[in-house]
């Protein structure tokens, strides 16, 4: 353990780092490191590992020996760069503590700055500023964020609504501001600030029991311990389980030189990006905040300033940009972009500092971004040959395709309405639903199944969760990089910020604008692209056909080796389905004619086949009931033109069809000349304690054999009739819920004898076709290598093989999973994601064992999983031949299916 190095300084043109050190120095520090090395401006400093953030909680929350005296000798490197020292009289070292994981976390964890401030520093920094205002000013944000951060918050203090120190020391600041008349911060004097400073101490160790502490490095240490407990903080936590990412990484701790951004008029603070994070645009793009500290951009407290004359909009083109005002400093900050970029060769994120006209880079990072900037920066930097074709393809998540897919609020709606308000426009889409002023209410009302929008006046990273249930976001104040937006645009989730006209009350819960009121549960529309907020609902079409798309799918098409194919079943789904892209259909659930509009009539006959009392009864029903499941078929396989259709014999158990209604009931019994206390007996006596175990799918043909009978002649003579209109067809007749090659071989002699009479019938040799089986049943996975004597095609019904790998009722996990998810019992849920482990094992193991029989076997899968990113991965790396989807979720699987080849070649 002793010989680790768990500090890597940097600064002063060189670093002990590099960017390719994420894992170990997180994010921020990797690329301070890197930038140090490449010559640009950084203010020297110090990352501490993340190896010590994971000591520290496998170790009581204590820090391993050496990182005291290791701290301390990389903090005398930084003194010696910056010419300073920490915790001197006379010439006061600064420094921010800040936490840095390996993948962004915006604002889930903690932060502070001016760390070193104490009575012993004040005087020295005063002398050596000639600006006591200034250091007054650094001292009082000092406290507000260390009592909130270190002495509350680490410290597990819970205080009640609205009692937090943080805010406790706000309405402070507030009130003297107000009794003064002034209108800003700013407008505080050295002596009002200097008054201020010692109530909010006095304050501090009333509400706290602590003194606020006045020694520089009991100061650093308390920053440092307060960020890795911020690692397991609930925002923390919570992200990390929405977006995935491990609790092990644990976060590093950079401890950097201050700079000052908030030292008069010459002083600055900004944010960019190197490329328009919503929409791609190859322009730099920000905001910048004069006399200020960075904190105040991100917040959102002060509607910021553009940073160049070319980007400016709506909101801001009256205020002035940094191209303008500091000409200089804008023209080398220019030339950072075009270096970082270069470098990084992606669109970055970066915060910088103006002190008193010198620029300093605080932070470079790959920028989040849209669907639609992920999609156009990838085609943009392929055409200025900055990345490759692959690389292109791996710009864009697969999930992000679906943000790109999402509806917008019609055009032609919204000409004709008049809008509420206008803010930014942060997150893409549009969006309808309930108003709701807290992430609380947001969770819960979603929960109860209502579609909601959330609206506060900031979002704060509290607001996480709540952000996620609601289908949009609308804020009052913040900029196009406060925490909402760029958590919205993480997730491409529809999202308006700096919605200033809105008086928003989230107490009252309402919304005044215009003398027009809203309430909580009244409806409001969102255009997150325009910025566009309207009273009540507007309709939604789908983002028209972006040219971009169609030649990024291009990219990826010509990459994958999987095929995708769709869950389709009527002509209209599969004709969607082809312009997503789906080269075949990987499951037609036959029932599905019996649900929905214009089922009525096919399910009375269904209702009456159930019903029925005997073989000649269930025929007459058969027969009745052929025509309508011939014309969907027959219909879908013309649609499909030659692709594969993989059509599933009836599933279901027959009593799911039986009618619950009396009438309905009366009815049937009428139709099938019976009397109703028959019928009703005949229906309990279909009733099963587990059905989805019980008497449906293959077990129904065996029963039944004039059912699946019914069904192949269905396929088949459709089959026979298009070829012989010269149409190209291939239906694949699938049989479900297998679990024994001696189902298989009973429902494939009716197939032949089926397949001989219509051929016959039709006056043809041949009616091409494959006869194959789902995989759904442990037992059929195990003995795969038997059934593959019979089938000719293999498809994984992961919905049921994940139902009986985990003994976990399809129908029933919403009683325990969110329990499972929060207690971190399941790392997700494997309905949703593909669980390797088991289901996943299973299925390469059906896939070893089927091909050892037959070496040509075609397999793919239609559980849901089939759409699900990883899943999909998984489903490549097995060697399947195709995946299957549901018809909006065919881009997601093809885009998806590329990454898994570029990430795991297959041959
Ligand atoms: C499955 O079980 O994965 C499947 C596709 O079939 P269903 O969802 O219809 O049971
Ligand atoms: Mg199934």
């Amino acid at each position: 353990m002793s010989d680790s190095k768990y500090v890597y300084s940097f600064g002063g043109g060189t670093a002990e780092g590099r960017t390719d050190m994420k894992n170990l120095l997180g994010g921020k520090g990797a690329n301070l490191a890197e930038m140090a090395n490449l010559g640009i401006p950084v203010p020297a400093g110090f990352t501490i590992t993340t190896e010590v953030c994971t000591y520290y909680y496998e170790h009581d929350q204590t820090y391993p020996a050496q990182l005291e005296a290791d701290v301390m000798a990389a903090l005398k490197k930084v003194e010696e760069i910056m010419g300073t020292r920490f915790g001197d009289a006379e010439n006061p070292l600064l420094v921010s503590v800040r936490s840095g994981a390996r993948s962004s976390m915006p604002g889930m964890m903690e932060t502070v700055l001016n760390v070193g401030l104490c009575s012993k520093t004040i005087p020295g920094l005063i002398a050596k500023t000639g600006n006591g205002r200034f250091v007054y000013d650094a001292y009082r944000r000092l406290i507000m964020m260390y009592s909130d951060v270190v002495m509350e918050k680490a410290a597990g203090i819970e205080p009640a609504e609205g009692q937090g120190i943080r805010q406790q020391l706000d309405r402070m600041l507030s009130e003297v501001k107000k009794s003064k008349g002034y209108a800003s911060d700013a407008d505080l004097s050295e002596d009002d600030l200097k008054v201020l400073v010692e109530r909010f101490k006095k304050r501090v160790h009333e509400v706290l029991g602590t003194e606020f502490p006045d020694d520089a490095v009991e100061q650093l240490w308390g920053g440092i311990g307060a960020v890795f407990g911020s690692w397991n903080g609930r925002r923390a936590v919570s992200y990390r389980r929405i977006e995935g990412i491990p609790d092990e990484w644990g976060t590093a701790v950079n401890v950097q030189s201050m700079v000052f951004g908030n030292m008069g008029d010459t002083s600055a603070t900004g944010v960019a990006f190197t490329r328009n994070p919503a929409t791609g645009d190859n322009r730099f793009y920000g905001e910048w905040l004069p006399n200020a500290q960075g904190e105040d951009v991100v917040a959102g407290i002060r509607t910021p300033n553009p940073l160049n004359e070319d980007t400016k909009n709506d909101q801001n083109e009256h205020l002035p940009s940094l191209q303008t005002a500091m000409a200089d400093v804008y023209t080398q900050l220019a030339g950072i972009r075009d270096r970082l970029e270069q470098h990084y060769a992606d669109m970055q994120d970066i915060e910088f500092t103006i002190q008193e006209g010198r620029l300093w880079m605080l932070q470079t990072r790959v920028g989040k971004r849209t669907g639609t900037a992920a999609l156009n920066m990838a085609m943009d930097m392929l055409a200025e040959k900055m990345i490759d074709g692959r690389a292109a393809v791996l710009r864009v998540k697969p999930s992000q395709l679906d943000e790109l897919l999402h509806p917008v609020v019609d055009p032609a709606a919204e000409k004709t309405t008049k809008a509420l308000a206008k803010g930014l426009p942060a997150g893409p889409g549009g969006a309808s639903g309930q108003v709701v002023f807290n992430a609380d209410d947001a969770v819960a009302w979603t929960k109860a199944g209502k579609t909601v929008i959330l609206v506060r006046e900031e979002t704060n990273p509290e607001d996480v969760e709540g952000m996620r249930a609601a289908v949009g976001i609308l804020t009052g104040r913040g900029g196009m990089t406060s925490h909402a937006a760029l958590v919205a645009r993480g997730w491409g989730k529809c999202c308006i910020v700096g919605a200033g006209a809105l008086d928003i009350d989230v107490v009252a819960k309402t919304i005044k604008v215009d003398g027009q009121q809203i309430n909580e549960g009244d409806i409001l529309t969102l255009n997150g692209t325009r910025g566009l907020v309207y009273a009540g609902e507007l309709p939604m079409i789908d983002a028209t056909e972006n040219p971009r798309f169609v030649d990024f799918m291009k990219l990826a098409d010509d990459i994958r080796v999987m095929k995708v194919r769709t869950n389709a079943d009527s002509p209209d789904d599969a004709r969607t389905a082809i312009e997503f892209g789906a080269e075949g259909i990987g499951l037609f659930r036959t029932e599905h004619m019996f649900y929905g509009i214009g089922s009525e009539q096919p399910l009375f006959i269904l209702r009456k086949m159930i019903m029925s009392g005997s073989e000649a009864e269930r025929r007459a029903a058969l027969d009745e009931l052929f025509p309508f499941v011939k014309k969907d078929i027959k219909a879908t396989l013309e649609v499909m033109s030659g692709r594969p259709v993989t059509i599933r014999l009836l599933d279901p158990p027959l009593h799911e069809f039986v009618p619950n209604r009396s009438e309905e009931r009366a009815r049937l019994a009428k139709a099938l000349g019976i009397d109703l206390d028959e019928l009703n007996r005949r229906a309990d006596d279909l009733h099963e304690a587990n059905p989805m175990m019980g008497h449906r799918g293959v077990r129904l043909g065996v029963t039944f054999p004039e059912i699946t009978e019914m069904q192949i002649r269905a396929i088949l003579e459709s089959a026979a009739e298009l070829t012989k209109e010269g149409k190209k067809v291939l239906p694949e007749i699938m049989v479900p819920v297998v679990g024994m090659k001696a189902e298989l071989d009973n429902q494939l002699k009716i197939a032949k004898k089926v397949y001989d009479e219509v051929c016959k019938a039709q006056g043809v040799d041949a009616v091409e076709h494959l006869y194959g089986t789902m995989i759904e049943i442990p037992r059929a996975a195990l003995t795969a290598g038997e059934i593959a004597k019979t089938a000719q095609f293999f498809s994984f019904g992961t919905n049921d093989l994940t139902q009986m790998t985990f003994g976990f009722s399809r129908d029933d996990i919403g009683g325990f999973m969110p329990d499972y998810l929060d207690r971190k019992v399941i790392p997700a849920d494997p309905f949703q994601i593909l669980d390797r482990d088991s289901v996943g094992e299973l299925v390469k193991l059906g896939i070893e064992r089927g091909r050892a029989t037959r070496p040509g076997l075609k397999v793919g899968i239609c559980g849901e999983h089939g759409g699900e990113p990883s899943s999909v991965e998984f489903c490549h790396m097995v060697g399947m031949d195709y995946v299957s989807c549901s018809p909006f979720r065919v881009p997601i699987a093809r885009l998806a299916a590329a990454h898994a080849q570029i990430n795991h070649p297959r041959g």
